[in-house]
């Protein structure tokens, strides 16, 4: 066996309601002064509501900031840090998206450092320390409350990335209340990004690749695979909302240690210029990505691709042998998300064709992801993968 390492969140609270209780989880931790990060959306809507009053019952003061939106910018992290400066913040909390996790996650970390955001950028520059940190998922997709990664998009286009255990959360809380009013569209978009983040981290040729996250990664898609059809059609399903929550968790655990490659390599350029959410990009051009690693057999993806659908899918008919299994369920993704309502070309979400020279050109900027993958991706593969896709 290879020698790893494992990183994650310390503290994992799961139970329906517990983001009203964040007071006595974590309030200690979080000091006198909490700076709230969240999107207006959350806030029009009340679903921070229980968190605050647990957190004002209990004596902190509670500023919030309610300026993160989708694919946050550079700027929006620089008012979110300002924030914390001008409140003294001792401890940050996040209720949203992923684009609240992440925000949230540098804010602590800048707030709590004095660090220079340039010099934080990339795998391991991060140096710390940070503020007490608590984020809690309003979607079941991103995984950002396990990861030690935030996504900032700078300049209006390009995507960066801080990664570093420095910036994973002191707690998680999986409320999944939370996520019964979540639309049926983002909920399937962040329902394929969490399986995609399982069979990316199962699959991953990172040197780190281990048995935790593989272990994490099957059950993540027996989880996600059993229940994202009745989260999407039976919006208020708390058992399915539950199950989509620890599953996008646990997937989140799994390529936190061993990370993803082409299929978000190749979504990035598609949500970066064209503003499609995260987990609709990677949809996208899922199957397209897997075919592409499953046609060179050397690298070996189709086995552990065939290994996948029985997990993910529990009436999957294995046996016909690897590479009839990896094309089976391929097959099965894709029909999974069209079943769910997601658009399944390029084209149907705007992008014209003669936009993917230049995603591809900018996919081949997603080094640190690109690494990853089974199989090697130039240029003219990304070129081919989108033509496929359109
Ligand atoms: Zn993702």
């Amino acid at each position: 066996m290879s020698a790893f390492a494992f990183h994650t969140t310390a503290q994992i609270i799961v139970r329906p309601g517990a983001s009203g209780g964040i007071a006595e989880i974590a309030g200690k931790k979080l000091g006198r002064s909490v700076l709230f990060v969240t999107d207006s959306g959350i806030r029009n809507v009340g679903l921070d509501q229980s968190a605050i009053r647990s957190l004002e019952d209990a004596g902190h003061s509670v500023t919030v900031f309610d300026a993160v939106e989708a694919d946050p910018s550079l700027d929006t992290l620089m008012n979110s840090v300002e924030a914390a400066r001008g409140c003294g913040a001792t401890g940050v909390v996040a209720l949203g998206g992923g684009s609240s996790l992440d925000v949230a996650k540098l804010t602590a970390l800048l707030a709590g450092s004095g660090e220079d955001i340039d010099a934080a950028w990339g795998v391991g520059n991060a140096k710390g320390p940070r503020l007490p940190l608590v984020l809690i998922p309003t979607t079941a997709g991103t995984g950002s409350e396990v990861t030690p990664v935030s996504i900032i998009t700078v300049g209006g286009e390009e995507k960066r990335g801080v990664s570093s255990p420095v910036i994973l959360p002191d707690t998680a809380i999986l409320d999944a209340e939370l996520t019964v009013s979540l639309p049926a569209p983002a909920t399937a978009a962040t329902g394929i990004d969490a399986m995609v983040h399982a069979i990316e981290a199962y699959a991953s040729k990172n040197a780190n690749n281990n048995p935790v996250s593989r272990m994490l990664a099957t059950e993540a898609l027996k989880l996600l695979g059993t229940h994202i059809e009745a989260a999407v059609f039976t919006p208020d399903n708390l058992e399915a909302r539950g199950a989509m929550l620890l599953g996008s968790t646990l997937a989140g655990m799994a390529f936190a240690n061993s990370p993803v490659a082409a299929v978000h390599a190749l979504a990035y350029p598609i949500g970066g210029t064209f503003h499609i959410p995260h987990g609709l990009s990677n949809a996208l051009v899922l199957p397209q990505v897997l075919r592409f690693n499953a046609a060179e057999a050397e690298n070996g993806s189709y086995r552990l691709y065939a290994e996948l659908g029985p997990h993910a899918f529990a009436d999957f008919e294995a046996g016909g042998g690897a590479q009839e299994d990896c094309a089976a369920f391929i097959e099965r993704l894709a029909a999974l998300s069209a079943n769910i309502g997601l658009p399944q070309r390029l084209r149907d979400v705007g992008i014209g064709e003669e936009a993917l020279p230049k995603m591809a050109s900018d996919a081949m900027k997603q080094t640190r992801l690109l690494v990853n993958n089974p199989r090697h991706v130039d240029e003219a593969d990304a070129l081919a993968i989108y033509r496929a896709a359109w």
